[in-house]
């Protein structure tokens, strides 16, 4: 059995979300735009998924939009939004971070392309914005900020209620990439985060399926569609909705609010008709957050010279990034999963190379450090046998690859 700690790049999908999809595929397949009764009925499921999805968020279901994914969440906020400056030739500035995943960078890249002025903001050490730069950032005629609220490859919690009050007080609107957040924090769109105007969801991060997603659009936002072709999802993303992934979507955020409130059981069938089922692994995000802790102590007792990247900075419950200086993380993740431990590092380039994590450059790491840093991300499904197991494992693998270099790790 392979150990997975990648859970940042995919989750796996609980069988309590297939289940909830299974029959609208093999029954209630009906296209939610249909006025015939299959396609009423399947969109009262679009709607149910909706209204699930906006308890878990705090906010009202009209005010959700379903898309494909994270990516399209990220490029339809910043393009949505920005867009509408293009068309009345109107000067826009956009403020987000040198942290942000590639969907929010190259979106931004894409705008300032086109005409948009567009400000990164640095981290510091640890990987956390500062407000206070955003503060000084801010100009009569910046429109939009977008700062992330959880980084993917440190965990790092992004201060996005500060940044969001700080943003509203010069009357520009904020988005922020939830997507390594949602299931693992409490996201209140009506409380800490009621100055946030548009969120980003992955339903591929939150143990449902690849290829779902939402975007939070507050109440009155304008915002321009990337798809023209349809009235669907309030004239704000044309295309027949994606059924059972909206319908997986909706389950698995029912799943997170339940976990989030530390209800020590999942459930299998209709919330109504649910029967408990024992699932191995972390039964709640305390649980999560106590096992991340003791496979980090245990990492670096266990590897001599080891960093954990953003130790300072609050993070989310399951993320790892560790730094083995003198270890080459390419090699080092080959190896591991040779023997069947699945981690993850850097990021891919166009060209399909690794390049040195953008991130951890950013938040001053030198590229030799952010080479040898990996990561190692938890899923609620991680068992305490599976840690034991990569204890055993990583430790061995990073003594070997030293044992054959020439530079002496002795710390
Ligand atoms: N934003 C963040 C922070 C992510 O980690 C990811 C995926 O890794 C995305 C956006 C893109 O999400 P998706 O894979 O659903 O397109």
């Amino acid at each position: 059995m392979r150990i997975d700690l990648d859970a940042n790049a995919t989750t796996p999908i609980l069988p309590e979300v297939v289940e909830a999809m299974r029959p609208f595929w093999l029954e209630r397949y009906g296209n939610p735009s249909s006025a015939h009764q299959s396609g009423q009925r399947t969109r009262s499921a679009v709607e149910h998924a909706r209204t699930s999805l906006a308890s878990l968020l705090h906010c009202s279901p009209r005010e959700i939009v379903f898309t494909s994914g994270g990516t399209e969440s990220d490029n339809l906020a910043l393009s949505g939004i920005l867009q509408t400056f293009l068309d009345k030739r109107e000067p826009a500035h956009l403020i987000t971070t040198q942290i942000e995943h590639h969907a929010v960078l190259f979106a931004a890249e894409s705008l300032q392309r086109r005409g948009i002025e567009v400000t990164y903001l640095k981290p510091d050490h640890s990987g956390v914005i500062n407000p206070d730069d955003l503060e000084s950032a801010m100009r009569p005629h910046t429109k939009l900020v977008s700062v992330m609220l959880a980084n993917n490859e440190t965990g790092a919690i992004q201060p996005v209620g500060k940044i969001a009050r700080i943003a509203k007080a010069h009357g520009a609107l904020v988005h922020t990439d939830a997507v390594q957040a949602a299931g693992k924090l409490p996201l209140d769109l009506s409380g800490e985060f009621k100055n946030v105007d548009l969120l980003s969801i992955s339903g591929h991060k939150m143990y449902a399926p690849q290829g779902t997603g939402a975007l939070f659009v507050r109440k009155g936002v304008e915002l321009a569609p990337l798809f023209l072709g349809g009235p669907h999802e309030r004239q704000r993303r044309a295309g027949t909705e994606n059924l059972p992934g909206i319908v997986g979507l909706g389950r698995a955020a029912e799943i997170a609010l339940s976990w989030l409130e530390g209800q020590n059981h999942q459930f299998f069938g209709s919330r109504s008709q649910a029967v408990p089922v024992q699932i191995p692994g972390s039964q709640s995000s305390a649980e999560l957050a106590a096992r991340r802790s003791h496979f980090e102590r245990r990492l670096l007792a266990l590897i001599p010279g080891a960093v954990i990247n953003s130790a300072d900075a609050p993070r989310v419950s399951n993320t790892i990034n560790l730094r083995i200086d003198g270890v080459d993380a390419e090699a080092l993740l080959i190896a591991l999963d040779l023997q069947g431990v699945s981690t993850s590092f850097g990021a891919a380039c166009m060209s399909g190379a690794t390049e040195p994590s953008h991130v951890l450059l950013a938040m001053g790491l030198t590229p030799e450090q952010a080479r040898s840093s990996l990561r190692l991300s938890l899923s609620r499904l991680t068992t305490d046998d599976e840690i034991a197991q990569a204890l055993e494992i990583i430790p061995a693998v990073v003594a070997r690859s030293r044992s054959q270099s020439p530079i002496d790790h002795t710390p």
